[in-house]
């Protein structure tokens, strides 16, 4: 199934995506299930109610909606994991990734983004100007957690998955590295477009897919998550050591090589720019960069 959230007739509705990806049914859920978007879905299916119990209304074309992230308020920070592809290891490797006692094949790097920068998979980044210039891409694989539980082990892991999405982990390179933990230049406000929908794990390979990402155009990211490093059950087997994951939680797998750092000289995010991510069996988000909201 692929579950969206979107905007109709000025109400936050819920819907299932039809297979000609052209039209969503609405799901009739009440006000304030529908309001936290597919989140409600995942939370009632961790309880055992399926989405086909739930009733379905008018069918609309998906060109009368307004999508939004499918979870446009994430219940707490996203997950987010660096450096989780070799060659994107490699490219950041004098910069970002710069050498520390820490075996970095030992455990994979993991940080964090509120929920709040969370934006929908066409609206705009918004460049905070004066504070950055150093605005940067992160196509992303983001596994959205169905079922919680603590210390799950990576035999079990992938039963805990309710499906995926897209996301673009937006970083102010500048403001990452002066303040040695990543939070504040991955959190800026519209950081995070999320989105078109979220896929059922029965319907993807998350462990197999293309990853690509165009900046006005240009291929600059192309790779396969079967190259992640450290793949989607070691992720959650690491990220819920002692700390208990919810129906809900994201973690976002990490980027490809390509990003604009990467690049001589490096490419920054420019006002006017329109970043592109497509994953296969996923879709497309497709987000411009501007200077004010
Ligand atoms: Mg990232």
């Amino acid at each position: 199934m692929k579950l969206a959230t979107f905007v109709h007739e000025r109400h936050r509705s819920v819907g299932l995506v039809l297979d000609d990806a052209r039209h969503v049914a609405l799901l009739d859920l009440p006000d304030d299930a529908a309001q936290r978007g597919v989140l409600s879905l995942v939370e009632m299916a961790a309880k055992g109610i399926d989405v086909s119990s739930v009733r379905r209304g008018e069918v609309l074309p998906l060109s009368e909606v307004c999508l939004e992230a499918p979870i446009p308020l994430p219940r707490r920070n996203l997950f987010c994991v660096g450096r989780n592809y070799h060659a994107h290891a490699k490219e950041l490797a004098g910069s970002v990734f710069k050498a520390s006692s820490v075996d970095p094949m030992a455990w994979p790097i993991v940080f964090t983004k509120v929920p709040e920068c969370v934006v929908g998979p066409s609206d705009d980044v918004v460049l905070p100007v004066g504070i950055s210039s150093q605005i940067d891409y992160e196509a992303e694989l983001a596994v959205v957690i169905g079922r919680g539980g603590k210390n799950i082990g990576r035999d079990d892991a992938m039963k805990h998955v309710y499906g995926y999405t897209i996301v673009n982990d937006v970083t102010a390179r500048d403001v990452q590295m002066r303040h040695q933990q990543w939070d504040l230049g991955k959190s800026f406000d519209t950081f995070c477009p999320m989105g078109p929908w979220v896929v059922t794990a029965d319907e993807l390979d998350g462990a197999n897919t293309r990853v690509r990402c165009w900046v006005n155009g240009e291929l600059r990211q192309d790779a396969c998550t079967k190259d992640l490093i450290f793949d989607i059950p070691s992720l959650i087997e690491t990220c819920s050591r002692g700390i208990t994951l919810y129906p809900g939680d994201i973690i976002a797998t990490g980027t490809p090589a390509g990003v604009g750092m990467g690049l001589t000289p490096p490419r920054f995010l420019q006002p006017g720019d329109v970043v592109r991510v497509e994953i296969d069996g996923l879709g497309v988000i497709e987000n411009r960069c501007v200077t004010s909201a």
